[in-house]
């Protein structure tokens, strides 16, 4: 069985074989190739926790009686208030057949434009971008270009970690080609690791850099005037408003071998993703971007071109859908009278929405303003990854009616009237785009636990509910894909270069067997001689303008920057709880410079409590080099579910680019404060309940269904019997359980552990510093086989070992420790990571590590130097 992996916007395929999931050699987008995540998907397919009955009020119903209070509360609410007074909320998890009926239903019948996606907070930016500049939403290249490139920018992209395989293709043209890389990023990212030239531009300094680049191409006649004449316009204007003094904050060497080498290499390929995206000048960076590849005629040819990274799997596909609130669907406009009524006649919807609706921010600010009285949520929870994420729990609780679809329970569907079970991965069926317009089958290979449905066939039933049957009688996907592929091409004289209706005469088997294909059909590339889907058919320069850097803010001196790990995905509903996915991470921080961390007073261990105008967390400070003095990093995937204190999302702001509406995730104001920590923890349980209080607490999956907290406290302890119910509790003691402690004076360690009948529960370890506390391994076997009631003290006041100087899995595929890592690069003085590889195998399978190596490298090279 062939299908997609469900995480990035690479879109490799794999090949199911009982439960073995591995890379498919033949599909196009990654050769066989999985990352460390695309690897462990078999391990998360776990239905333990799933939801899988209806959920109303709490309790479990029937889907009928579910379908129908949601149809009616939607009906009730548009027959009173409007079609503005509901909302969809959907994904970038949407298989686009799912998100194909989720459009039809919100605008073509009930006629409101109030359904957008959490790819919203991905791409928005590259789709205002790309229309602006070509007339519409198209990425000109394919993956192929990354091979035949002899130089790859990569812009906002830590794409050794979000995009892996894809960054080994990257790495591949280095070696085969002599292809180089330069990354530009504020951090010194993995990708930053292996490239060979990093440019730490300042916050917001993109479009400078792309100004200066675009003067330059000019002053050295770089330029292809042919193509910018034949096929392009608005370039003196554009060239006008390019400055070659803009601010950039880079190393004016470091900026003058950037330029000459973009100058000089006509195969170029500029890689971007959410660096470019996530801005409140993100569709400016998308255009400065576009504009020096226009120049350049550089675009549509082997090796060339600008090309956005998509961040989820199928946000491709929710674009060709329309599955934004600003489009309508197969790349039609709401500012297009004909648009609309070709959209209106194919779907017979007269009651069509004329404009576009809310946008992630506004749509939740009016379910708070009391404008939204019904929303529907599926297959994404905003209540954790929004920014202002505690308003957005303040608005689903204020709002009349909250319908959520999901696969897992999630802090969303705690707010839910109504809970509807969905099909996951591998129980879905249907089709996906990747990065390179590559639409792929998502195939299913297992059956949905209990009476989980696909999205589609929810859609589907609350439609004929709410009395549109006719236009919603859909038996299959395939149905709903022929239709799909038939709009593409119903009035289309080549207007719109989405076009897939020779797709649309596919029968049911021919779908099954469908082979991943790019559109519009048989093109893997355009533009290379123009032809621009825009009135004059040319493509348009964008003058824009570069942001002056940041006026320093005297309450909120840092910039607060947000991104992805490499092992995790979104809100870790999956990949959170598979423990190897844990093994290189298990705990978020905030990651600081060591210049100010010296002037907060922080150590290694030590937390920091951030601020911002929207919310406060506190988690422990990673001290490095790679973070830029005046700038902080956390990871958005840490949730209240994972997190006892460090919600990250809580922390960014409503900021969002004038154009797309895309909030700016990357760059938020921030005070930053240093807290001693009093005390460190260790907790391991069977139940895993996640405590929330006055310390740090992050949870990770154990094997054997266990879960283990990291705490840190900033706060003195409770004392005597005070300390021993409040470690009680954490440990989620009952009544009738048997509490045994220990306190170990000498190295002022507290041990306690919670036994019911013959089975230790849970144990917990306080220490005043966390190498005194036990290693993983050490607190697993105390779990591991019954206690007689005698031996119970001497468990716990047993030698049990410390767990030393902090180590971490590097490479979760090899589980190679970076103490084993550094231990081998100094004894044996490795020089590469190929050489890393050779000694200790890290890095040799996925590759995913490879960035890690090289950035251990570099550390342990300048401290033998010095
Ligand atoms: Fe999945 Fe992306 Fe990794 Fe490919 S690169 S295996 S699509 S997460």
């Amino acid at each position: 069985m062939n299908s997609t992996c469900p995480y990035c916007g690479v879109g490799c395929g794999v090949t199911v074989n009982g439960g073995a999931i591995a890379g498919d050699a033949a599909h196009p987008a990654n050769f066989g190739k999985l990352c460390v995540k695309g690897s462990a998907l078999a391990q998360t397919l776990d239905d333990s926790a799933r939801l899988t009955t209806p959920i109303i009020g709490g309790a479990s119903a029937s889907w009928d009686d579910a379908l129908n209070l949601v149809a009616q509360r939607f009906s009730e609410a548009i027959a009173q208030y409007g079609p503005e007074s509901v909302a969809i909320y959907g994904s970038g998890q949407f298989l686009t057949e799912d998100y194909y009926v989720a459009n039809k239903l919100m605008k073509g019948f009930i006629g409101a434009a109030n359904i957008d996606t959490n790819s919203r907070l991905c791409m928005a930016s590259t789709v205002a971008g790309h229309t602006r500049a070509f007339g519409e939403d198209v990425v000109p290249g394919c993956y192929e270009d990354i091979d035949e490139a002899d130089l790859l920018v990569f812009v906002g992209a830590n794409a050794a970690w979000c995009h892996p395989v894809l960054f080994e293709r990257a790495q591949a043209a280095r070696i085969a080609r002599g292809a180089k890389i330069v990354v530009i990023d504020p951090r010194h990212t993995a990708t930053a690791a292996l490239a060979d030239l990093h440019l730490p531009i300042r916050p917001e300094g993109d479009v400078a850099l792309f100004q200066r680049l675009l003067a330059a191409l000019c002053e050295r006649g770089k330029l292809d005037n042919g193509f910018i004449a034949a096929h392009t316009s608005g370039f003196a204007e554009t060239l006008a408003a390019a400055h070659d003094d803009a601010e950039t904050g880079l190393d004016p060497a470091a900026l003058q071998t950037f330029l000459n080498w973009f100058c000089d290499t006509e195969r170029t390929v500029t890689l971007f993703s959410q660096g470019v995206n996530q801005s409140a000048c993100g569709s400016d960076k998308v255009n400065a971007i576009t504009n020096v590849h226009l120049a350049t005629g550089r675009i549509g040819r082997p090796g060339m071109g600008p090309f956005s990274l998509t961040g989820q799997p199928n946000a491709m596909g929710g674009r060709e859908v329309g599955g934004l609130a600003n489009q309508l669907a197969a790349h039609l406009r709401f500012e297009t009278e004909s648009d609309r009524a070709l959209l209106r006649d194919f779907w017979n919807a007269p009651r069509l929405a004329e404009k576009p609706g809310l946008k992630a921010v506004d749509m939740f600010d009016a379910v708070l303003n009391g404008r939204i009285k019904a929303i529907w949520i599926a297959a994404t929870n905003p209540a954790e990854s929004l920014p202002r994420a505690s308003r957005v729990r303040a608005a689903l609780e204020a709002c009349p009616f909250v319908a959520v679809s999901d696969c897992w329970p999630t802090a969303t569907t705690h707010l839910a009237n109504v809970v509807l079970p969905a099909a996951g991965w591998g129980e879905k069926d249907g089709t996906v785009t990747n990065s390179e317009r590559r639409i792929s089958r998502q195939r299913p290979f297992r059956a949905a636990p209990g009476m989980a449905r696909p999205d589609w066939w929810i859609f589907t039933e609350v439609a004929h509910r709410m009395g549109f049957q006719e236009a919603f009688s859909y038996a299959s996907p395939a149905d709903i894909f022929r239709e799909h592929a038939a709009l593409s091409g119903f009035r289309n004289q080549g207007a719109r270069l989405f076009n897939i209706a020779p797709l649309a005469a596919m029968t049911d088997e021919e779908y099954d067997a469908l082979l991943p294909v790019q559109w519009p059909l048989n093109r893997k590339r355009l533009f290379a001689e123009g032809g621009f889907p825009t009135p004059d058919g040319k493509a348009r320069f964008v003058p824009v303008t570069a942001p002056a850097p940041a006026k320093r803010d005297a309450s909120f001196p840092f910039t607060m920057n947000t991104g992805r790990l490499r092992d995790q995905w979104h809100m870790m509903t999956r990949t959170g709880f598979v423990p190897s996915l844990m093994t290189s991470a298990d705990e978020a921080n905030f990651e600081i410079s060591p210049a100010d961390a010296a002037q907060l007073g922080v150590v290694e261990g030590d937390l920091l409590r951030v601020t911002t105008r929207h919310g406060r967390s506190v988690l422990p400070a990673a001290i490095t080099k790679a973070q830029r003095p005046g700038e902080i990093f956390a990871a958005m995937h840490w949730t209240s579910a994972h997190s006892g204190a460090g919600n990250v999302n809580q922390l960014t702001g409503p900021l969002c680019d004038k154009l797309s509406g895309q909030p700016a995730l990357k760059h938020e104001r921030a005070a930053v404060e240093g807290l001693q920590a009093a005390w460190h923890g260790i907790l391991q349980s069977r139940a895993g309940t996640m405590p929330h209080g006055q310390f740090h607490a992050a949870r990770v999956p154990v094997a054997g269904g266990m879960h283990r907290l990291r705490l840190s406290g900033w706060k003195p302890l409770p004392r005597d019997a005070a300390l021993s119910d409040w470690a009680a509790r954490l440990c989620g003691a009952d009544a009738d359980d048997e509490r045994v402690e220990f306190y170990d004076s000498a190295r002022k360690i507290y041990r306690l552990g919670i036994f019911r009948h013959f089975r230790l529960v849970a144990c917990l370890f306080i220490a005043p510093a966390r190498p005194a506390l036990p290693d993983g391994a050490a607190l697993s076997a105390l779990f591991a086989a019954p206690v007689q009631q005698a031996n119970r003290a001497a468990i716990l006041r047993g030698k049990i070992g410390d767990s030393g100087p902090r180590d971490r899995v590097v490479c979760v595929c090899h589980n190679v420790t970076e103490r084993a890592i550094t231990g081998a690069i100094k004894a044996q003085r490795l020089a590469s990571v190929a050489a890393i590889g050779a000694a200790c195998k890290a890095g040799t399978n996925c590759g995913s590590c490879k960035g890690e190596l090289a950035q251990l490298l570099t550390q342990l090279t300048s401290e033998l130097v010095s």
